[in-house]
């Protein structure tokens, strides 16, 4: 088994160069710390890319975690694909190719952890689909809720990204106001947040 964290920086070399949006860098430890403290046994992922969190999940979930993960993209789906197998959780994921609004309809939970990092646009889409897969103490993370700084505070988002934006506010604006859950946005990144839901000790 070649060396895992080598493993690792090959394919962040593999999305810098190829302009893959993986997690930045700079959210990356509180990506990683939120699923230390989660540590979950069943994932989904909603946008695989590469299977770079994919597989970073896993490094830091249960020992024995299994990741179901959705893909639009063949070419990244089978990039993935090829990745994954060169890694010791080969066995423990599951990759599903197609639409995520689509694909979200057909899952069974439930899931103790959720990862949301794909059509920034479809978030609030993607989180109504997730509600009923989720297990009573899930945590719900999702990536780039700050957009490049224009979700919060008072630069004005270029024109094409209006939609995304406005999208992404009501993203917050949902999970700030769920019944039974409590969410954080961190700024690390591209902003990340974080809902726990904490239906057992309300
Ligand atoms: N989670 C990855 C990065 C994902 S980038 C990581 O941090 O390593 C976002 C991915 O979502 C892209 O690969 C893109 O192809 C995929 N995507 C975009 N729209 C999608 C959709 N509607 N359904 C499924 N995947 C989608
Ligand atoms: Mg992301």
């Amino acid at each position: 088994m070649e060396d895992f964290d080598q493993l690792l920086r090959e394919m962040e070399a593999f999305a810098e160069k190829q302009h893959v949006p993986i997690i930045w860098e700079s959210g990356r430890q509180a990506f990683i710390d939120a699923v230390d403290e989660a540590k979950p046994h069943r994932i989904l992922e909603i946008g695989t890319a590469i299977g770079y969190s994919a597989l970073l999940m896993l490094a830091h979930a249960a020992e024995d975690a299994e990741i179901t993960t959705l893909e639009l993209s063949p070419e990244r789906y089978e990039q993935a694909k090829a990745y994954i197998a060169r890694s010791p959780y080969a066995g423990r994921v599951h990759q599903l190719l197609g639409d995520a609004g689509e694909l979200l309809t057909q899952l069974d939970g439930p899931y103790d952890l959720v990862f949301i990092d794909a059509a920034k646009g479809q978030y609030p889409d993607y989180l109504h689909k997730v509600l009923p897969l989720l297990a009573p103490d899930a945590v719900i993370l999702a990536d780039n809720v700050l957009f490049r700084g224009y979700v919060r505070g008072g630069i004005q988002a270029p024109r094409r990204f209006r939609t995304i934006v406005k999208r992404l506010r009501a993203y917050i604006d949902e999970v700030e106001h769920l019944p039974g859950a409590e969410t954080e946005i961190l700024e690390h990144g591209d902003g990340l947040a974080m809902t726990r839901f904490r239906r057992n000790n309300l």
